[in-house]
């Protein structure tokens, strides 16, 4: 048995991730943290991170918490040598760095997935693809009003994915003016984001590629958490297996 922490589980993921845990019969959940109190999944709410790991024990810690705390909950973790799997978002490039830095130092493999959505990574590996054929496109993602960082990690990764397989590229006219600012979205490597954030939404994107006379849209929608825990549940079991720290949930596909 896999023992999970699960950090942030009082949230709409971390509840979730709960229950997923407690229904796979590899995993047992030994511990609930958040800074909030209360129960789920029958257990006791701890809300000192570092108190709970000493005391618990787990191999795993599952991080759904906030954009401003993940970078020290993972830190947490790794320096009590329990593996952190984070699908929390908005780390930057250092922060992995030091992650991925730490996680060597301690021996402790370490993933982070921006999301965990089988269908969202299979529309990543789609658009990476299509570029190579179609370099000319905009992402747009579309989330809940509750979501705290923008753009999402999953457009973020997506761009940066494209952007590895077409070379250096303009699109767009080149005398083109913003007559609004940041109306035509993000640049990330040259690649235009939207972000939409309406009640109703879950985690919805759209990567549209434009070519002469058609164009090309490839969509992926999350209509429940639930699209989540399959990943989360694959983490949790292959994280041990990995060394250092590892990115996406292509990474632990066959
Ligand atoms: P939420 O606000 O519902 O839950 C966050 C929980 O974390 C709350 O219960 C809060 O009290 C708790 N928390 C805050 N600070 C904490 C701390 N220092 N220690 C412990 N707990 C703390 O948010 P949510 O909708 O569950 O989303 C959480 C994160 O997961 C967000 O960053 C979101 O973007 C991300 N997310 C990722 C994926 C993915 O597939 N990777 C999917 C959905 C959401």
């Amino acid at each position: 048995m896999i023992k999970v922490l699960v950090n942030g589980a009082l949230g709409r993921m971390g509840r979730t991730v709960c229950a997923a845990v407690n229904a796979d019969s590899e995993l047992e959940l030994v511990g609930a943290v958040d800074v909030l109190e209360g129960t789920v999944e029958g257990l006791q709410v701890a809300t000192n991170l570092d108190a709970a790991l000493k005391s618990l024990s787990p191999d795993v810690m599952v991080d759904f918490t906030r954009p401003a705390v993940v970078f020290g909950n993972v830190m947490t973790a790794l320096a009590n040598k329990v593996s952190p799997v984070v699908g929390t978002t908005g780390l930057s490039d250092d922060a992995k760095e030091q992650i991925r830095r730490r996680a060597e130092e301690m021996d402790t493999p370490a993933f982070i997935a921006p999301n965990f959505a089988l269908g969202a990574v299979l529309m990543m590996l789609a658009a990476q693809r299509i570029a190579k054929f179609m370099p000319d496109v905009e992402i747009i993602e579309l989330h809940h009003d509750n979501k705290l960082d923008a753009p999402s990690g999953t457009a973020e990764l997506t761009a940066k994915m494209i952007a590895q397989v077409r070379p250096p590229h303009k699109q767009g006219h080149p005398d083109e003016v913003e007559r609004l600012a940041h109306v035509r979205g993000a640049d990330v490597d040259g690649i235009r984001i939207h972000s939409v954030r309406l009640p109703g939404y879950v985690a919805h994107q759209e990567v549209i590629f434009g070519g002469l006379g058609q164009t090309l849209t490839i969509r992926h929608d999350s209509t429940g958490r639930d699209s989540f825990m399959p990943g989360v549940v694959l983490a949790c079991k292959k994280v041990r297996t990995l060394r250092g720290l590892t990115i996406g949930l292509d990474k632990l596909l066959d």
